[in-house]
């Protein structure tokens, strides 16, 4: 199916890495233009230069999104060197483990900034030039949005946070055509993931009791399976679809109950 995506200018924060760079890299091989964020330049160039071997477009900008002008910066080097843009993916984040017991008021306050607020600024940023395209806004969220998770509060706010904003920007933008929405993951093996469950003492272990709950094939769902949806809710193939929140998690949230 040609989605359409050609040419179009579309911002990944976190596209360097994990589902990020699956996103990047779907985008580009879709014809388009992704302009991946990260902090660590060898992540960066190394995805360059395999989409420049593929004869594929990107274009790479370091940046920490918790600096305060970080976002700002961003938008204005992709709109000097491609004039326009067409799709936003809000992804960066990171599970910080910032709990009720564990954690403190100003270690909340912190983890909230840091996997909220560039989230709010990157669209901010990006609206005028939105507007003119007429583009697509996806969200990565998280299952603890729904579910919790235990002992991480200032993640499981920001996700939840950014289930509201895409349902409040999806109804903001409805006069420009820009479709908003989000994307649910629950278990991607992801770098994240992988230092995750190396904190267990028998990680292999560990999997298995996670893959054996995933109601569709028992195993983890792939970054390649949340690119492909977030591609085609960038694309003109999801034009009547807006204020969506997909659960991409092989009916591991919702489906478990009803399995006996
Ligand atoms: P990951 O493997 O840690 O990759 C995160 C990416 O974000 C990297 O490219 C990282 O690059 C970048 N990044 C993080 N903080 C940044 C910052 N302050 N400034 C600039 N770049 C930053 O994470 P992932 O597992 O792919 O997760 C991506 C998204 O999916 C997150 O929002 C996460 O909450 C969500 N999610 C993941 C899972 C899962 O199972 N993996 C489940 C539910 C939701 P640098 O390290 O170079 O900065």
């Amino acid at each position: 199916m040609d989605l359409g995506l050609q040419e179009k200018v579309i911002i990944v924060t976190g596209g360097t890495k994990g589902i990020g760079e699956a996103i990047s890299k779907e985008i580009a091989a879709e014809g388009g233009i992704p302009v991946f964020i990260g902090r660590t330049p060898e992540d960066g160039d190394k995805l360059l230069k395999e989409l420049e071997a593929n004869s594929q477009n990107g274009h790479f900008i370091q940046a920490d999104l918790n600096d305060p002008e970080a976002c700002k910066k961003i938008v204005a080097e992709t709109v000097k060197k491609f004039s326009s843009i067409y799709g936003l993916v809000n992804n960066a984040g990171t599970n910080d483990g910032i709990g009720l017991e564990n954690g403190s008021p100003k270690k909340f306050k912190n983890s909230l900034n840091s996997n909220l607020n560039h989230y709010y600024e990157m669209a901010h940023y990006c609206l005028e030039h939105l507007k003119i395209s007429k583009g697509s806004i996806v969200n990565i969220s998280s299952k603890t949005a729904l579910t919790g998770q235990g002992g991480t509060s200032g993640y499981a706010a920001a996700k939840g946070a950014q289930l509201a904003l895409t349902r409040e920007w999806a109804s903001e933008l409805l006069p420009y055509q820009i479709r908003v929405n989000a994307i649910i993951p629950a278990e991607v093996q992801t770098p994240q993931y992988n230092s995750w469950i190396s904190t267990f003492d028998n990680p292999e272990e560990k999997l298995k009791k996670i893959t054996d709950k995933i109601p569709l094939g028992n195993r983890m769902t792939t970054s390649e399976e949340i690119a492909h949806t977030a591609v085609f809710l960038l694309s003109e193939r999801s034009s009547h679809t807006t204020g969506q929140l997909l659960v991409v998690d092989g009916g591991y949230t919702h489906l478990d109950r009803s399995i006996t």
